[in-house]
């Protein structure tokens, strides 16, 4: 596996109710400034992704965004990152987060984070990529994810090995060991219509 040196982070633009996630945002942020590692993101100011890319920034770190033009307002575009492309669509957004990033951690989110993160997922399903994907467990908020991973396997619409397509971390110092110690394991290419 190639030498890691971005990680496109995956997260809420919003902050949620747990006061936790936001701290950890941060706190990965600054984590990656420290390791000189360049955070590759959606682009905006909100929630957690501001927090995230905010504390990167103000840790001397190298932020990249990634934005569609048409969220520029909503999500509040960042023009003091080091680099913000703006883009055309959600679709050219992911495309251009997943070619910069070497891998990827996610933290909580909605919809938008779970979206991207399957994307992910699946096309490593597929055998486009081996990039690693490190979910954090903030708070436990992605057991819910796991308990459905293993309903998946258990139901025969994966198989075990599927379990090696994420990693689930418990903090955000474990998510940064794995992604730098820790090789990715072989998943052989697949063939089409199975893993
Ligand atoms: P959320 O987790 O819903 O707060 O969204 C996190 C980020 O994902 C936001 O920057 C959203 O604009 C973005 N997002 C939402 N849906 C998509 C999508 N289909 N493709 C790419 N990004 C998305």
């Amino acid at each position: 596996m190639a030498k890691i040196s971005s990680v496109c982070v995956y997260c809420g633009s919003s902050f949620g109710h747990v006061s936790r996630h936001r701290e950890w945002a941060a706190r990965l942020g600054r984590a990656l400034a420290e390791r000189g590692l360049t955070l590759v993101y959606g682009g905006g100011g909100v929630g957690l992704m501001g927090a995230l890319a905010q504390a990167c920034l103000a840790a001397g770190g190298t932020v990249i965004g990634v934005l569609p033009r048409f969220l520029m307002r909503k999500e509040r575009g960042l023009r003091a990152l080091t680099r913000l492309e703006v883009v055309d669509s959600m679709h050219a957004r992911k495309e251009r987060m997943f070619a910069l990033a070497d891998a990827f951690i996610v933290l909580p989110g909605g919809f938008g984070t779970l979206d991207e993160t399957f994307e992910v997922l699946t096309w490593k399903q597929l055998g486009l990529h081996d990039k690693p994907i490190v979910l954090v467990d903030s708070d436990g908020y992605w057991g819910p994810l796991r308990a459905l991973m293993d309903r998946i396997v258990e139901d025969g619409f994966a198989p075990a090995r599927a379990h090696h397509l994420l990693r689930f971390v418990p903090t955000i110092e474990e998510a940064l060991a794995s992604l730098l110690e820790a090789p990715e394991p072989a998943i052989a290419p697949s063939s089409p219509g199975r893993l």
